[in-house]
């Protein structure tokens, strides 16, 4: 027998049943059955984390009709798929598509962005927006825009905890919120939520959010709950959280652990899901902290509570990218006005002794923060014989320490511009990495935008190869998963987790949100150096039916819906 997977023979029969009313009929006619589009050929991965089975797909409009042999069925179009696999498209559920203003991302006035190509390229079908404690206001908004202007992928709206608070606290958000303020912001969340929400994401690491307490959060997400949403946060902190300074905010801040525990408690106190986003363990103090945070999140999930994560493949974050060695409170220029000059600046605060201390000593902690000085790669500087080396290569090449090093750069460097250099730490270990990739409630996020080429060479590669780099370097190179879990962290855990009932998996009856894959090739372009580079191996991709990728070139089509959260549960057996 050709094909041997009982759930795929299942399926086939369901496909055919929904031809006609009559599945006796339906499976008559399946011989001459018609499509839309046919991929013929290929092996499907169904998004369940089974193994790769050899059937051919048929979509009809929007949907998923039949899968299993369909080799004497016609189609208005048809795909080879010999040697490619057929997979759900892929979910992003950490997206910052459509970030900032009016005209961002996906409400770009440029129809070319709302396309994404970028993100399509790597078969991404829906992404999750208003991520990190930030949605615009209201959201209804935002939804009515996607369905006026057309977008390319389907999206996904959070309300963002931030911005709520922003409204609720007014001036002075740097306080704890009273209980007045904490009911007004319940109002506004549920305000959110019959306008789309899927639920509320929250960015504890930055402001106002940073101030909030976890009695506030209980509350908010007990409200977002109580109208069937979820709850995902940026954590205070993934190691010391970025606003921290030793020499300015004394010797406590919130840890990555204290983080975890955190969203633990928030699980157990509301009944709610709630998802640990973009999870990480960031700077040479907490690499290794993986192993704790997986036991302590593994505990909860064991006693029953609803407690997730996501994660992009790369060892490098986004803050990453902008590091200011130079602690910024002594940027700040006191005598103000002008264009600064930092180095100069700088100078100043130098020649007062007790201040060099506290900076050099601040300088120290940032730069094990980012990852080590052997970890910190210098990409822009007006000497170009620094371009490539690393802060410790530098250093080790002049004999001085890496803190004067620091100091020269500024010194030395772009004098209008903070830390005088553009640089990029690494301050994720890969072990910590894969230990979060292996486990099973883990799915895989990009936390990218859309990008076109005009946005300059500081865009993190993670924007155009997210999750063929997951594929190549992590599933098939180091087997940190295999290619059925990595396929199933995109597409159906994502899909539990948001409780989408029709999409996620290849079923018929799912909506055709579909990515081909050729496993021989996928693997991502996008370098530090030349990150606008579409990723190889993904030759089609389709939203809704629609192909958005086609023979490996955006189409950009624009067949994205705004999706709307189901009234109930789905099938929860994935
Ligand atoms: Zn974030």
């Amino acid at each position: 027998m050709r094909y041997v997977c009982a759930s795929v023979a299942g399926s086939i029969l369901f496909g055919l049943w929904l031809h006609g009313s009559d599945p006796a009929a339906a499976a008559v006619q399946a011989p001459s059955a018609s499509y839309d589009v046919l991929i013929q050929n290929g092996r499907i991965i169904d998004g369940t984390g089974n193994p790769a089975v050899r059937a051919d797909v048929g979509v009809r409009g929007n949907r998923i009709v039949a899968i299993g042999n369909l080799a004497a069925a016609t189609a208005v179009r048809t795909v080879d798929a010999r040697g490619l696999v057929i997979t759900p498209g892929f979910i992003d559920i950490h997206s910052h598509a459509d970030d900032g203003d009016e005209n961002a991302g996906l409400r770009h006035s440029d129809p070319l962005r709302r396309a994404a190509p970028n993100l399509v390229t790597q078969g991404i079908t829906t992404v999750v927006v208003n991520p990190d404690g930030d949605s615009p206001w209201p959201i209804k908004e935002q939804r009515e825009r996607y369905v006026k202007d057309r977008i390319g992928p389907n999206a996904i709206q959070l309300a963002g905890h931030n911005t709520i608070r922003r409204m609720a606290l007014g001036r002075d958000p740097r306080r704890p919120a009273t209980g007045a303020e904490i009911e007004r912001m319940k109002t506004l969340v549920a305000q959110a939520m019959a306008e789309g929400a899927f639920g509320l994401s929250a960015g504890l690491e930055y402001e106002p959010g940073r101030w909030s307490t976890t009695d506030e959060l209980v509350s908010l997400v007990e409200e977002a709950a109580r109208h069937g949403g979820f709850y995902i946060a940026h954590e205070r902190s993934a190691g010391e959280p970025m606003w921290y300074y030793p020499s300015q905010d004394g010797p406590h801040a919130p840890t990555f652990l204290d983080s975890v525990r955190e969203n633990i408690e928030i699980a157990e106190r509301t009944g709610a899901r709630v998802v640990i986003t973009h999870i990480k363990a960031r700077g040479g103090r907490y690499w290794g902290a993986s192993a704790l945070v997986i036991a302590a999140v593994e505990r909860a999930r064991a006693r029953g509570l609803d407690v997730w994560a996501d994660q992009y493949p790369y060892n490098t974050t986004g803050s990453d990218g902008q590091i200011v060695l130079i602690p910024e409170w002594a940027l700040n220029d006191p005598a103000g006005g002008g264009t600064p000059n930092y180095a100069a600046v700088l100078e100043r605060q130098l020649a007062d002794p007790g201040k060099a201390a506290k900076i050099r000593g601040d300088i120290t902690f940032e730069i094990v923060r980012r990852g080590e000085a052997a970890n910190i790669r210098v990409f822009e500087h007006p000497d170009p014989s620094y371009i490539g080396k690393t802060i410790a290569e530098l250093a080790k090449s002049r004999g001085m320490t890496a803190v004067d090093l620091a100091i020269e750069l500024q010194m030395k460097g772009f004098t209008t511009r903070r830390g005088g250099a553009r640089l990029r730490g690494f301050s994720l270990s890969e072990t910590d990495m894969e230990a979060f990739a292996s486990r099973p409630w883990v799915a895989t996020s990009s936390d990218a935008g859309v990008a076109l080429p005009a946005d300059g060479p500081a865009t993190h590669p993670r924007f155009y190869g997210t999750f063929p780099r997951k594929l190549r370097r992590y599933a098939i190179e180091r087997g940190t998963q295999s290619v059925e879990e990595a396929v199933r962290s995109a597409t159906s855990l994502p899909a539990r987790i948001l409780n989408l009932c029709d999409r996620g998996l290849l079923q018929p009856g799912y909506r055709a949100d579909l990515a081909i894959l050729d496993l021989d090739r996928v693997a991502d372009r996008a370098t530090f150096t030349d990150p606008h580079q579409f990723a190889d191996g993904v030759p089609y991709v389709l939203v809704n039916g629609v192909f958005v990728v086609d023979k490996g070139k955006p189409t950009h089509k624009l067949p994205g819906e705004a999706l709307s959260r189901p009234a109930g549960a789905c099938r929860a057996d994935r």
